[in-house]
């Protein structure tokens, strides 16, 4: 018998024992490090709209576990519901029940849908709606807007280490809301374009401003995509249920083909979902994407119950209401302190970046500050809002970034 030394884990000794048996200490997005020195690594407990580190500091959370707790940490009516199919059953040979009833919610909720297909994560629903869009038309090449985010998947992961040529030889690189970087993208995938992937608005990593879809661009998709018989994908799995109580295109005169669902759909349980027309059911039925643990009834009874509280309380409206509270604070106390900002994308999901000087260090130093002072804003990644976001929520923020700007302009 080897000798077991049982090392009794402090608090702060957390990360040196971290780094000692997990690659790199962290790896992934949820490394602390990259967003910012000093950003908590370990998460001890959060409840509602706050989080509590393992050094006992709470922060208002603006970033929801990158977006899935829409409805707030530890809420009653979905851990009531994943408590119940639990006694009952998670996972066996088959599937729950809840399995078709969540597919008959999700294809009454988007207009598009006339099936639904499941999977865990946002990652598993992006490739799954490649490979049904391959498998309906015999072709390989996909359309992916540059620098947007679908995944850790070979074909989309942002960090190519380790990543062959053949991984991306087809994919074809477009430009948001650029109908002549789009045109080209499609004369160079030619008669073998699968599908274009795109995303509901311009949400990408890494301290940029965020971009609504012009309507005339959502149209070109759609007609590029009709022009060859190719599939239109809408990566929906970061603003699901944050814009629209179903597809975030609702409010568009453009249906895609497949819509991919993950994030807040179930308030923090692993689910995620591919939508997609008739047209497609038989390459659906046709291709083999699984995994052991895909059949959960636990997340799938979240996703219900998750699904039927926010529509129950006007969730979207909530949130977008708490956004504008915070937006609005955010931008007078900006301006009292004499810094320009650009405070861009829905207030569900905003993000704010600073325009002077070195703006992506003032971005840096700001949210440093605010985490000092109990508000957690990631400095390169859009925001969250849940509708846990109370006005005494939104207003406890608002006084920890007051103080963040205080200090801000006396560091510059
Ligand atoms: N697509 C989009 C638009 C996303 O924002 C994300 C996650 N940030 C993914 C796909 C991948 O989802 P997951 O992390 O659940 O694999």
């Amino acid at each position: 018998m080897s000798n077991v030394t049982v090392v009794q884990g402090g608090k702060r000794s957390l990360k040196s024992r971290a780094a000692k048996v997990i690659p790199g200490g962290m790896y992934g997005h949820q490394k602390a490090d990259q967003i910012a020195s000093g950003f908590p690594q370990f998460i001890h407990t959060a409840n509602g709209a706050i989080i509590e580190d393992t050094d006992g500091h709470e922060y208002v959370d603006f970033l929801l576990g990158y977006g899935p707790m829409v409805l707030g940490y530890h809420h009653p009516v979905v851990e009531e519901a994943t408590a119940r199919q639990r006694k009952l059953l998670d996972m066996s040979n088959g599937p729950t029940a809840r399995m078709v009833d969540l597919a008959e919610k999700l294809v009454d909720m988007v207009d598009h849908a006339d099936w639904a297909f499941f999977a865990k994560n946002g990652s598993d629903g992006a490739t799954t709606a490649l490979t049904i869009a391959r498998a309906a038309t015999g072709r390989a090449k996909v359309l992916v807007e540059r620098g947007s985010y679908h995944g850790a998947a070979t074909w989309s992961t942002p960090v190519t280490t380790g990543i062959v040529h053949e991984d991306r030889a087809n994919i074809v690189y477009f430009d948001y809301n650029d109908e002549v970087s789009l045109r080209a993208a499609f004369k160079l995938a030619g008669d073998d374009l699968a599908a274009v992937i795109v995303t509901p608005f311009k949400h990408n990593d890494g301290g940029f401003d965020q971009q609504l879809i012009d309507p005339a661009f959502a149209r070109a998709l759609r007609d590029g995509c009709d022009a060859k018989n190719s599939a239109l994908i809408l990566d929906d799995v970061r603003c699901v249920m944050r814009l629209n109580e179903g597809s975030s295109w609702a409010h568009l005169d453009v249906s895609p083909d497949l819509t991919v669902w993950g994030k807040a759909m179930s308030n923090g349980y692993a689910i995620s979902a591919v939508l997609g027309t008739d047209a497609l059911r038989d390459a659906a039925t046709s291709i083999f994407s699984t995994g052991t643990f895909w059949y959960g009834g636990v997340s799938m009874a979240a996703a219900i119950a998750t699904i039927d509280e926010l529509i129950r309380i006007g969730g979207t409206q909530l949130q977008e209401r708490a956004g504008d509270r915070f937006r609005d604070g955010l931008l007078a106390q900006a301006q009292t302190h004499g810094f320009r900002v650009n405070y861009s994308g829905p207030s569900q999901m905003p993000y704010m970046r600073f325009l002077d000087g070195a703006h992506a260090e003032l971005n840096l130093q700001f949210s440093k500050l605010a985490l000092d002072n109990g508000v957690y804003l990631h400095p390169k990644h859009n925001w969250f809002v849940s509708t846990a976001h109370t006005d005494a929520v939104v207003d406890r923020a608002l006084e920890g970034t007051a103080k963040a700007f205080t200090g801000l302009a006396k560091l510059t």
